[in-house]
């Protein structure tokens, strides 16, 4: 272990080497407790957009609630309550000193976008345009309901709304109102890739002239999003520490390469690494299943998918907005629908994990998997326990796992089936940033090895990048029509899918991950113009 608990380390292919010896005990700014969580160090805002990238866990939410002035920083005393004059007293001095100073003498105006939007309904009364008008200190809502393509949900109270739909409200809520300092904790969760886009414009908007703190763990978008990066690293529910600001690439690689120089710290075994060759042609590898053109109705809704031919070995990345049949499509190659016309040939056997997955299995997570297949060999162990950091939760009862636990369990029990074609449908919902990362590096080499072929529905595109070798682009209108490509190229199907969001890629030189140009920008333009909205060369 790494000295700090005495407990199995939950992060599985995470390892930290050792606290460093520097991280003494006066540097903990706040303690849930005694042996429960401890937050090493704090951010000082700056101008423009911070981001705050790390796994859950490490605190990001509790240094979110402590400069937003909704909690006292106890500096690791629980003996007596937390009081902001010695809170002052230890940050004397620094700019956090005149921070907090002014944000006790209501000199600074903080507005946070909470974590959990969920919980909203059961807070909020009320219609949704209402409050949003109430709210509206800056005389901007027209333009952002617009810009968040909220305007045919006003007349709605918050209980009749979906979580892409309560996420859009909160930030405008947020983005409404007048405030020094803004913090955005989580904003795409439950978003498409079109949403994650819009809400980071409007963030960004909000920013100028101003200060925000944004919480990500979609990669591309904290990119876009960000000015500055903290690392943050520890283990979860143990301990976690701030890191120094960082210049956003920089911030980035360095948190993909998974080791930070400064500190002396590894947090993840190997790098990832993105390919910067051009794909492999999947195409010319035995092929597994044949389907022709499907059809579905389902009430007011109809999908239209094109046929195509699915080769041994290869993932087949599925994009495209919420609400135009993503879902319909794959219960239909799952078997789970009939469609009304079309059909499938080939004798595949199917694993599916569906978008929404229910706890309802009577037992613990090792039963499950137990259930499924052999889960204590080395193979077993390396491929699928450790990256998907189940090792802590084996003995949990499957009812109680969080939602990212439920997730990672649902995925390796899908993974752990014996079969010619994986489903895989959302994955990356509920993970953090570091578990998206090792979840694709699982999925990427199970289909390297296994003869069988994937497909998987995801709005993360870095997740999607790093692990389709084609793509199927849905496009349509929400809740009324859909139509699906056939399998692309993975160029051809990232251009398509990209112009339609009206974005260009760039990839970085050192990592080759994926980046959005700034719009407007001489790149963006130009690669507008010639239709390479994927990247050059
Ligand atoms: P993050 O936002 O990085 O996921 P949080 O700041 O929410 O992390 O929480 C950090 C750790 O502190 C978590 O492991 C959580 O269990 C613990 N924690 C958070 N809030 C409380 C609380 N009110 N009481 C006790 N423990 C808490
Ligand atoms: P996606 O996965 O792309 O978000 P889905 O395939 O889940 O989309 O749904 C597409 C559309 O079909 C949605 O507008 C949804 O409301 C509608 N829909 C899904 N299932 C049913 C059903 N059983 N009855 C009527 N409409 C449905
Ligand atoms: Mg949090
Ligand atoms: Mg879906």
């Amino acid at each position: 272990g790494c000295g700090i608990c005495t407990k199995r380390c939950p992060f599985g292919a995470i390892r930290i080497i050792g606290l460093p010896e520097e991280l003494t005990d006066d540097r903990i700014v706040h303690s849930y407790g005694q042996n429960r969580f401890r937050l090493y160090g704090l951010i000082t805002p700056r101008d423009g957009v911070t981001g705050l990238l790390g796994p859950n866990g490490v605190g990001k939410s509790t240094i979110i609630k402590a400069l937003s002035g909704e909690m006292v920083l106890n500096l690791n005393d629980l003996t007596e309550t937390p009081d902001m004059k010695k809170v002052l007293d230890y940050f004397s001095g620094t700019e956090l000193q005149n921070y907090f100073e002014k944000l006790k003498n209501n000199g600074i105006k903080p507005i946070h976008k909470p974590q959990y939007v969920d919980v909203l309904p059961k807070v909020v009364k009320g219609k949704v345009g209402e409050l949003l008008k109430k709210v509206d200190e800056k005389g901007e809502f027209e333009k952002i309901i617009n810009a968040l393509e909220i305007s045919n949900i006003l007349d709605r109270t918050f209980d009749q709304l979906s979580g892409g739909e309560l996420q859009r409200v909160a930030i405008a809520a947020a983005c409404l109102r007048e405030g020094d300092i803004y913090y955005f904790d989580e904003p795409t969760s439950w978003l498409d890739v079109k949403q994650r886009f819009s809400a980071a414009k409007v963030i960004r908007e909000v920013a100028e002239g101003k200060k925000v703190v944004a919480v990500e763990h979609d990669l591309i978008v904290l990119d876009y999003l960000s000015d500055y990066i903290h690392i943050m690293y520890g283990i979860p529910s143990a301990y976690g520490v701030v890191t120094h600001p960082r210049g956003t690439r920089v911030g980035i690689n360095t948190y993909l390469d998974g080791f930070l120089k400064e500190e002396n710290i590894r947090f993840r075994k190997s790098p990832i690494v993105f390919e910067k060759r051009p794909p492999q042609d999947s195409t010319n590898r035995p092929l597994l299943l044949d389907y022709t053109d499907i059809s579905k109705k389902l009430g007011d809704f109809s999908l239209n998918v094109n046929g195509g031919q699915i080769y041994q070995g290869e993932v087949v990345g599925i994009l495209g907005p919420n609400g135009i049949g993503k879902t319909t499509f794959v219960k239909a190659l799952a078997g789970v629908i009939s469609p009304d016309s079309g059909e499938v040939t080939g004798d595949v056997k199917v694993s599916y994990k569906p978008q929404y997955i229910s706890s309802d299995f009577e037992g613990t997570v090792e039963d499950l998997l137990m259930s499924i297949t052999a889960i204590h060999t080395s193979y077993y162990k390396s491929e699928i326990i450790k990256p998907l950091a189940l090792e802590n939760i084996l003995d949990s009862s499957v009812k109680d796992l969080s939602g990212g636990e439920l997730q990672r369990v649902s995925i390796a029990a899908c993974l752990s089936q014996d079969a010619d074609l994986y489903l895989i449908d959302e994955p990356s919902a509920f993970l953090d940033v570091e578990q998206r990362l090792t979840t694709s590096r699982v999925i990427r080499r199970m289909a390297d090895e296994k003869e069988a072929a994937m497909f998987v529905v995801d709005h993360d595109i870095l997740f999607q990048d790093y692990i389709s070798d084609r793509f199927i682009v849905f496009s349509g209108i929400a809740g009324s029509s859909g139509t699906g490509s056939e399998p692309l190229q993975k160029r051809a199907g990232a251009n398509k899918f990209l112009k339609e969001m009206g974005i260009t890629f760039r990839r970085d030189p050192d990592t080759g991950r994926p980046r959005v140009n700034k719009e407007g920008s001489q790149r963006d333009v130009y690669q507008k113009e010639i239709g390479e909205y994927y990247y050059l060369d």
